[in-house]
C-alpha cells in the first residue's frame, strides 16, 4: 500500500494484524517496511451501496510504536549513507540493541538482540551495511510482535 507519510510508491507490508473488529468493518494494522504503520477500515458487510473505504489511520498500537520508530530512524541513516555520524548511529544503536531484547526470534533462529549485537560489532562491514543489517532485524521484531 501507499504510506502516507512517505508519499511516494508502493510499500511492502511485513506483517498485519487484526486489531478492531465490530459489526460493520474490522480494523487492520499495516505494518510496511518504511517503518510507518497504518490502520485500515474494511467493511464486513457487504451492502450494495458503493464501498465507502476510510482513510487510513495512523498505527496506533503500543507495542509495535518503539520499534517502528526505529525503523523509520533506520531508514533514514540508511538514506544518509556516508554523511551518517557516528554520533548519531551510537545513539540510534543503543535504542535498537534495549528494543530487540526481549523479543522472541522465529523458531530455531538465534535471539535477534543476540543477531544485532554480532551485525554491530562486525568488523568487515562499515555503518551503512550494519544500519541496513539492523533495519532487516527490526523488521523481524515487527514481525514477530505482529
Ligand atoms: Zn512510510
Ligand atoms: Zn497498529
Amino acid at each position: 500500500m501507499e504510506c502516507k507519510t512517505c508519499g511516494v510508491g508502493d510499500k511492502v507490508e511485513i506483517a498485519a494484524k487484526i486489531t478492531g473488529r465490530d459489526a460493520a468493518e474490522i480494523t487492520r494494522c499495516s505494518r510496511l517496511e518504511c517503518g510507518h504503520a497504518w490502520h485500515v477500515a474494511i467493511p464486513t458487510i457487504d451492502t450494495g451501496l458503493p464501498l465507502e473505504v476510510a482513510e487510513p489511520a495512523r498505527c496506533t498500537c503500543g507495542e509495535i510504536a518503539t520499534v517502528n520508530g526505529l525503523l523509520v530512524e533506520g531508514r533514514l541513516h540508511a538514506a544518509l549513507g556516508k554523511d551518517l555520524t557516528e554520533d548519531v548511529y551510537r545513539r540510534w544503536l543503543e535504542q535498537v540493541l534495549q528494543a530487540l531484547d526481549g523479543i522472541p526470534a522465529e523458531i530455531g533462529a538465534p535471539s535477534l538482540i543476540h543477531s544485532a549485537t554480532l551485525a554491530a560489532k562486525s568488523q568487515t562491514t562499515g555503518m551503512s551495511e550494519k544500519t541496513s543489517d539492523l533495519n532487516k532485524l527490526l523488521g523481524r521484531a515487527i514481525k514477530a510482535v505482529s
